[in-house]
């Protein structure tokens, strides 16, 4: 019984853990309800018509052909004391080191109007699949000289700089497809990834067409009404032929029913195991756990899965894992044959995941288009790597 580790979700992070530990001869087991996974790297593009959403979708018949083995179900229930998951159908999992990667719920308790019934009139699109198809045909369907509301939560979310890539892609639809349509993003804060390099490519491509407000300026929704399709902020109603409302969010349910989810929400964990701070031998890795300055990326998800998977070796062998240095970047589209990045290196750092001071940083901001264009097809490959690595 040397090693019985259960891996739920087959995301970014799980997917990621579950080859890992499989590559090492661990007997383990990966939980995941879908048939299809849906990749939110690169569904920004989806949206703006750029791609089919069919380049998002991803089977696990690559990880069964090399060995795992994927038990297509849901967790229920986590019994820590006992070491036991408990499955949709009732059948339970016995483990001696549990891995969850869940990834995020959206919370429709968070902002007046804004709940399941109304996701399906304002989609969020913040979990890729049916949300992402929502939208991409509500765009596409929208009269001349519409207006598209876009709403941005506080941190912390899944893919700090995915919204202003939406944002981005969006007014680039605007601009090619509907050219008297506007784009109203409202923002609940004043800063954000790669500021400066998106604003200035607003100011160059999207003027007239793409108005940013933010939290200083009233940006900060209060409330919608899916009915009225309106968007509310302390100062204004701002009415909408399309409203996309990213609403705050946490780590998916299954963290909380397992007892690995502080009041946060979110999932604290030792940043050398990323075993949980409040339950032994249940390890949180991407979106769900609380990563210091690590951002919520499916790059980042990757990395930690690596990170956590040689670490749940080293502990079910009785070695002390080493402390990790884990490496993030996030690319952005802010048209196409135009990306922008941010990297970053962290490790752990009085208990945290802190910045390795120096290492990483955005794209320059005074850059020949030829960087750009070179930049866009760096995202292009990371999306193809990292695709053919986690689900082969
Ligand atoms: P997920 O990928 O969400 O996987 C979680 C899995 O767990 C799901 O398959 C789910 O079905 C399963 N699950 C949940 N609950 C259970 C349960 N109870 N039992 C069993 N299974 C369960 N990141 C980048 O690095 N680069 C980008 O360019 C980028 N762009 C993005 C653009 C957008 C619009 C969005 C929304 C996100 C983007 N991201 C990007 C972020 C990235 O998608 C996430 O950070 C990443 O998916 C996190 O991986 P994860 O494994 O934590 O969660």
């Amino acid at each position: 019984a040397r090693g019985r580790v259960v891996v739920v979700g087959g995301g970014f992070g799980g997917a990621t853990a579950a080859r890992v530990l499989h590559r090492a001869g661990l007997s383990l087991t990966l939980v995941e309800p879908a048939e299809t996974y849906f990749a939110c790297p690169f569904s920004n593009e989806v949206i703006a018509g750029l791609r089919p959403l069919s380049a998002q979708a991803f089977g696990y018949d690559g990880l069964r052909a090399s060995g795992v083995t994927v038990v297509r179900s849901s967790a229920e229930a986590i019994d820590g004391a006992a070491r036991q998951v408990r499955l949709a159908d009732g059948s339970t999992l016995d483990y001696d080191r549990l891995i969850l990667s869940p990834g995020i719920a959206l919370r429709f308790d968070a902002l007046p109007g804004y709940d399941a019934a109304a996701a399906e009139r304002m989609p969020h699109a913040w979990k890729a699949g049916a949300q992402t198809e929502l939208l991409t045909r509500q765009l596409a369907a929208m009269p001349e000289g519409g207006t598209v509301v876009l709403s941005v939560p506080a941190n912390p979310y899944r893919c700090p700089p995915g919204p202003y890539e939406r944002a981005s892609l969006i007014a680039h639809f605007l601009k090619t497809r509907k050219p008297r349509a506007k784009l109203i993003v409202l923002d609940a804060k004043d800063t954000f990834s790669k500021q400066k390099l998106f604003q200035q490519a607003w100011a160059a491509l999207y003027p007239g067409i793409l108005d940013y407000v933010p939290l200083a300026s009233g940006g900060q929704v209060t409330s919608v009404d899916a009915k009225t399709m309106t968007v509310a902020t302390d100062f204004e109603t701002y009415q909408a032929d399309v409203a996309c409302i990213i609403p705050p969010q946490r780590a998916a349910p299954i963290a909380a029913a397992a007892g690995v989810a502080d009041r946060s929400g979110w999932c604290p964990i030792d940043p050398v195991t990323f075993e949980s701070r409040l339950v032994p031998d249940i390890h949180v890795i991407g979106d769900a756990a609380i990563a210091g300055a690590m951002p919520k990326s499916a790059f980042a998800a990757n990395a930690q899965a690596k990170v956590c998977a040689e670490a749940v070796i080293d502990l079910l062998a009785g070695r002390v894992p080493e402390p990790p240095k884990l490496v993030n970047t996030c690319y952005s589209l802010v048209a196409p044959g135009y990306g922008i990045s941010v990297a970053g290196v962290y490790h752990p750092d009085k208990g945290v995941l802190a910045d390795v001071e120096g290492a990483g940083g955005t794209s320059p901001v005074d850059a020949p288009e030829s960087v750009r264009r070179q930049e866009a097809a760096y995202a292009e490959d990371w999306y193809r790597t990292i695709t053919q690595a986690v689900f082969g």
